[in-house]
């Protein structure tokens, strides 16, 4: 563990050297900071998501930046099955031979609209992209895992994911499910070398929180990059023997 495990955290440049992780969502926002962070500390990142120019974007960056090794995998999460997943283990396992973590960052918004008035076919889109998906990209990958020595799987929730709010529709339901399957996995995985936890970024400068919150300012808002340093704790070594929890930037930044 750091000497903090907090705000102050500062990752060693190297904290991710000779890991493979995976980010879901890497072609913007949350996820392409992420992505870009975890290769400037080292990590080979494979970088999945539904845009292949927005992929191929943050492809060239680590490869002018870094010394690491992208790769690319477009993939539209709505169309997630056991078969595509299991290509992907493949795909993993033939380019890099191991898998150290994956960020499930991908997620979709839909309708702000009452349960009464929620169109269904959104609700089954969004309920497979957050939820279904991880659990499928999980569960394939698991092998490698496994034998990763420190593994870190990371879901990212939202604060209607830990209280309900009208209007929030399967946006929110799709994260408390996330919720709890942080709890099944980290309880599962407890006497292994997986950890497992829950990522609320809070209100994040990103397309979607616009699109959530069409009025606000997003200037006053702390951007995707304010954040890294506990994406970084999390996927990272210095997370080893935390699992089964919930974090987000609000509490991590402490009580003062
Ligand atoms: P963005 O909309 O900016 O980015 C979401 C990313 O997910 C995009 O790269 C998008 O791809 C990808 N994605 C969406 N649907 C699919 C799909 N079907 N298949 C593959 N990839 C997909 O959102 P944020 O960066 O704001 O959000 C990232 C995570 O953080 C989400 O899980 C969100 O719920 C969570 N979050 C965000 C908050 C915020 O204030 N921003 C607050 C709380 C939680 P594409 O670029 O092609 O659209």
């Amino acid at each position: 563990m750091p000497e903090r495990a907090d705000a102050s955290y500062k990752p060693r440049v190297d904290l991710l050297a000779g890991r493979v992780i995976l980010v879901t969502g890497a072609g913007d926002g949350i996820g392409r900071a992420a992505a870009l962070a975890y290769a400037r500390h080292g990590a080979d990142v494979v970088l999945l998501g539904r845009t292949e120019s927005k992929l191929e974007a943050v492809f060239d960056t680590i490869e002018s930046e870094t010394r690491t090794r992208p790769v690319v995998v477009p993939a539209d999460l709505q169309h997630a099955s056991e078969d595509a997943a299991t290509i992907l283990y493949h795909a993993i396992r033939r380019e890099y031979g191991r898998l150290d973590g994956i960020l499930h960052n991908a997620g979709l918004l839909g309708p702000r609209t009452s349960i009464a008035e929620y169109p269904v076919a959104d609700w089954l889109e969004i309920m497979h992209v957050n939820v279904n998906a991880a659990f499928i990209v999980t569960r394939a990958l698991m092998p490698l895992l496994e034998e990763s020595p420190d593994a870190s799987v990371v879901f990212t929730s939202s604060g209607v994911g830990r209280r309900g709010r009208a209007a929030w529709g399967a946006y929110a339901v799709s994260k408390f499910a996330l919720e709890g399957l942080v709890d099944v996995l980290a309880d599962e995985t407890r006497t292994g070398c997986i950890r497992v936890n829950s990522l609320n970024p809070g209100a994040t400068r990103t397309a979607m929180r616009s699109a959530a919150y069409p009025d606000e300012d997003p200037g006053a808002l702390p951007t995707p990059e304010d954040h890294m340093g506990l994406y970084l704790f999390l996927i990272g070594p210095d997370s080893q023997g935390i699992t089964g929890e919930r974090f987000d930037p609000a509490s991590w930044a402490g009580p003062n």
